[in-house]
């Protein structure tokens, strides 16, 4: 079963100084003032025996900036192993939805990531439910940020994963997942949600993997609904898959987190390599 990392960031101009900071310190191998090339980020999923990566646009100008979904489209065209996902800024776009299906059809991307924090709206607001239709509609998931964050003007209250069941709830067909599972304040109701709700999906970036356990004691009975993602650059890939690997969990339940859950969600099958 592959490893799929369902959470990579690229940068199209450089980020803003403090966010570069902030990630220098976590991850100082890559050289934030260039451009990402494809290959470096496949060589560090190389190092970290990772198959396919998820790679995000991102539309928040007022936080960390703009990965445009052109851009991000062209990137991933280089290696099938690269997965593009679309942003949409409800409070940006003048037809989110008309925007997502553009991104779907003729930019070829596979998901939608929305960042109710960094673009300030509740997940529940009727207004954005075109832009779920559209996703439910087209078969793509939605990957949503939850939990907080350190960035400048993120907006926390939006972040609270409890604004999902009323999407889960209105639409059954969507698939769902939290990034982040809830990090910081809602362990518990990220991990309610995903156990009552079929669609719904944790997802473990940003999370250390020796505090996983102490998150979630349930994370062997709930790795059918876990599914591994880096916040790569952001981290350092190859400890990280390391560290996940040897979790006290079942072999079964480890291949579940690290790939086999996303590729069921991906129609990932195969082998690439
Ligand atoms: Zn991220």
């Amino acid at each position: 079963m592959p490893i799929i990392d369902f959470h990579m960031h690229v940068y199209e101009k450089p980020w803003k100084g403090w966010v570069v900071e902030f990630l220098k310190s976590i991850n100082p191998s890559v050289d934030y003032t260039k451009p990402i090339k494809p290959e470096h980020l496949l060589k560090d999923m190389d190092k970290a025996g990772i198959e396919y990566g998820v790679v995000f646009a991102e539309t928040t100008p007022q936080v960390t900036g703009i990965v445009s979904n052109e851009f991000v489209s062209r990137f991933c065209s280089s290696s099938e192993r690269l997965i593009p996902v679309a942003s949409v800024n409800p409070n940006l776009s003048p037809d989110a939805a008309g925007e997502l299906e553009y991104c779907v059809k003729e930019l070829g991307m596979r998901a939608l990531k929305l960042l109710p924090s960094y673009m300030y709206f509740y997940p529940n607001e009727r207004r954005v439910y075109p832009l779920y239709e559209t996703a439910a509609r087209l078969k793509i998931p939605v990957i949503f940020h939850t939990g907080t964050s350190v960035f400048k003007r993120v907006r926390q209250r939006f972040a609270d994963p409890l604004y999902l069941d009323d999407v889960a709830v209105d639409f059954p067909e969507l698939t769902i997942i939290m990034a982040h599972s809830g990090r910081g304040l809602w362990y518990t109701t990220a991990e309610m949600l995903a156990r009552i709700h079929e669609n719904v999906y944790m997802e473990i970036s940003g999370l250390p993997p020796k505090k996983l356990l102490e998150y979630f004691p349930n994370l062997e009975k709930l790795s059918e609904k876990v599914i591994f993602g880096s916040d790569w650059p952001g981290c350092r890939l190859d400890e990280l898959v390391r560290d996940i690997k040897s979790l006290p969990l079942s072999e079964k339940a480890i291949e579940r987190i690290l790939g086999e859950n996303a590729a069921e969600i991906l129609g990932v099958k195969k082998s690439k390599k």
